[in-house]
């Protein structure tokens, strides 16, 4: 009785401000009642507070007691948050860091049976827990950055031998342009030739199939041909002779620059 009149008082004045010491007084008698977590429902239909009179509309929470249904203020729960169930860890570490936490159920009237719709937890349990997941995120990122930096590593070690092996087949290409046709050739994901097992070799062949694409697209007008609308391999066989001329060029020693287009790239 007397705490029935220390609620009522509660719900009708201003005490729902003022739930933390209630709440921490009103908790021994609830644990009390049975193993496991509170149980609030959530409600199907209208209802009202029995102790305070509060309107309960349809998909309000209440809680029952000794046959009384009593609203989150009443039951001294409404310091809870209402966590709803989908994140499996969250619901865990909250759960584990709230002294207080009572289980969410709805009653199913399709499949007759109540179902959980989350939890209510404390504040500072469920900031506990959202920091513990973050951290968890955090960690997840650092590792997908820790392996996209060893990926980048790798890809730049590639890079560096295919742009040393183009020097060697073709010591008259320019060093920037060996770094553009290997970066070009060697893009992750992206199935050119610098990508295919026998670049990864490095033969010869792949090098210069690279090579004479760079050149194909950069020092001639292969794709200005392309652009008006001819056939592929008929502006491949236009250039041929514009492409075989600046690789025999690039195979010599190193020495004039190659002329013409290269400056307006
Ligand atoms: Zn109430």
């Amino acid at each position: 009785m007397a705490r029935k009149g220390s609620n009522r008082a509660r719900g009708q004045g201003a005490g729902a401000g003022t739930p933390t010491g209630a709440s921490a007084a009103a908790q021994p008698e609830r644990s009390g009642q049975g193993s496991g977590d509170l149980v609030v429902f959530w409600t199907l239909n209208d209802a009202s507070c029995d102790e305070c009179g509060a309107e309960l509309g349809r998909g309000s929470l209440l809680r029952l007691e000794g046959g009384r249904a009593l609203c989150l203020s009443c039951a001294d729960l409404d310091h809870l948050h209402f966590l709803p169930r989908g994140d499996a860890a969250l619901t865990r570490r909250a759960g584990k860091h709230s002294a207080l936490r009572a289980v969410v159920l709805r009653f199913s009237r399709s499949r007759k049976r109540y179902e959980r719709q989350g939890i209510l937890v404390e504040e500072q349990a469920l900031q506990r827990a959202e920091e513990a997941c973050l951290t968890d995120a955090d960690a997840r990122r650092a590792r997908q950055a820790r392996d996209a930096e060893r990926r980048t590593l790798r890809d730049a070690a590639y890079v560096a031998s295919f742009a040393e092996r183009i020097g060697e087949l073709f010591p008259g290409c320019p060093e920037s342009e060996r770094n553009a046709i290997a970066e070009h050739a060697c893009q992750v994901r992206s199935g050119r030739v610098g990508r295919s097992a026998a670049a990864k070799e490095l033969e010869a062949a792949a090098v210069e199939l690279a090579v004479g694409a760079h050149v194909r697209h950069r020092h001639t007008g292969y794709d200005r041909l392309l652009a008006s609308g001819i056939d592929r391999g008929e502006a491949r066989l236009e250039v041929a002779g514009m492409v075989d001329g600046v690789m025999e060029r690039w195979r010599g020693p190193a020495r004039e620059r190659v002329p013409g287009r290269r400056a307006k790239m």
